[in-house]
């Protein structure tokens, strides 16, 4: 069965940006064919012949397969607010081929076991790829180091603590020795549990107009500080998680510049909202690290825009209404983002922000290079594909989503644009024009 994807503007950022066709045969890239005639839409509307398969993406981009490298699955432990089946419909949905499952699930994935498990599951769905991230610390409770090891060779592509900081310097150093010397990256959640102690949203006029007490930007940017150091002691790169403060952008940035291996990822919560989103949305604006000002937020733009921030992530974070219809100060954190992140970023096309190749930098090819996975549109390369209709406007409705949780601040919000079909291996897991739902 051969697929050709025609007359898309192909976007693989750093090697190519122009209309062309692509060929995939036996779940790769078998071509890239340029300035050659469209085939004919009698031709294309090829029925009688089984073994083609023809998809107009003119007025579409066509980019390599989306990577959200950093999502929370709640598999095992928590099924009911999602599982690896539901994050991967939801992941398709979303334009994304791979996400990167963080590891606080209950158990934790601290060991060869439950990293094997998650991918044994997903090797069985046969959906959108799946690479575990592992703990750095057994239970994720900065104790005892986990055995990067084993984890590395049951197929963890990075160790986190995330949901929680290593708040133990000499751990964290101990880790980034051992994650360099195993080829590993440590993805940090930067967060001074001392100083975010009882905050409930960022520190600032809303807070105070609403009574809560808050989390201080420094309880982030100290960390990060601190994690540059490290990188700075052990030769170490590290790549620091949903970078949500202009004092941690500003110190990324200086860290670059001096040459330090620093690199960095926000969420599109963060370059949406800011923390006035809490008086509407309630504990849906509630997450960790939190909304911020719009200083902060026209940092992230800034840091996104100068290369500082190298990647977007959604931090997918399932909860069901069990969890959020609360009183806020005991909300849990966090919102689901497989399914609005690729229009929330298409914004930042529309503003200017960034470009298209820009976006798809931070959407695939960068975190691909961070974490080592093989990416991009070249011939002999597995085929995972996303195409994006830049045009498409639609309403927010959370009752489409494939998620089983609907913890969204975006609901009913108009946007323009959105991945159509998503390709992983040759294989089209999601066809927004055919309504193949994954
Ligand atoms: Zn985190």
């Amino acid at each position: 069965m051969q697929i050709r994807i025609n007359g898309g503007r192909i976007i693989d950022p750093g090697h190519f940006d122009g209309t062309a066709d692509i060929v995939v045969e036996d779940g790769k890239i078998a071509g890239i064919v340029e300035n050659e005639p469209l085939i004919a839409p009698d031709q294309a509307s090829n029925i009688q012949h089984p073994d083609l398969r023809i998809i107009d993406a003119s007025g579409r981009i066509v980019t390599p397969g989306l990577i959200d490298m950093h999502v929370h699955l709640r598999e095992p432990g928590d099924e009911h607010k999602e599982t690896i089946a539901s994050g991967c419909r939801s992941a398709a949905w979303g334009g994304f081929s791979a996400v990167c499952c963080m590891p606080n699930t209950s158990p934790v994935n601290d060991s060869r076991q439950i990293t094997e498990y998650i991918r044994a599951k997903a090797s069985q769905l046969n959906m959108v790829r799946i690479y575990p991230v592992a703990a750095v610390s057994k239970g994720i409770e900065g104790k005892t180091r986990c055995d990067f090891n084993e984890l590395k060779e049951a197929g963890a592509v990075a160790v986190s603590d995330d949901g929680h900081p290593v708040m133990d310097s000499h751990m964290m150093r101990r880790a980034l020795e051992a994650a360099r010397d195993l080829n590993l990256m440590v993805i940090s959640h930067c967060e001074d549990i001392s100083l975010a102690a009882g905050g409930a949203m960022h520190e600032g006029a809303v807070a105070k107009k609403l009574g809560y007490h808050g989390i201080p930007s420094a309880s982030e940017s100290i960390m990060v500080l601190r994690d540059i150091a490290l990188c700075e002691l052990t030769a170490a790169p590290v790549h620091i998680a949903h970078v949500s403060s202009l004092e941690s952008v500003r110190a990324i940035r200086d860290a670059k510049a001096r040459g330090i291996r620093v690199s960095a990822e926000t969420a599109p919560h963060y370059f949406t909202l800011t923390e006035t989103a809490v008086n509407d949305s309630g504990t849906h604006a509630k997450m960790n690290p939190p909304l911020r000002t719009e200083a902060d937020r026209e940092a992230i733009c800034e840091g996104l825009a100068d290369g500082t921030i190298d990647a977007i992530a959604t931090d997918h974070a399932p909860h069901s209404q069990k969890e959020k219809d609360v009183a806020f100060e005991s909300a849990a954190n966090g919102i689901i983002g497989l399914e609005t992140a690729v229009s929330l970023s298409l914004k930042l096309v529309q503003e200017g922000v960034l470009s298209f190749s820009g976006m798809v930098e931070k959407m695939s090819t960068n975190p691909a290079r961070i974490l080592g996975l093989e990416n991009g549109l070249r011939v002999g390369q597995a085929a995972d594909i996303t195409i994006i209709d830049p045009d498409l406007s639609y309403t927010v409705n959370s009752d489409n989503f494939q998620s089983l949780s609907r913890n969204t601040p975006f609901e009913g919000w108009q946007l323009k644009g959105r991945p159509v079909l998503t390709m992983v291996g040759g294989r089209i897991v999601f066809d927004h024009d055919q309504n193949l739902r994954p």
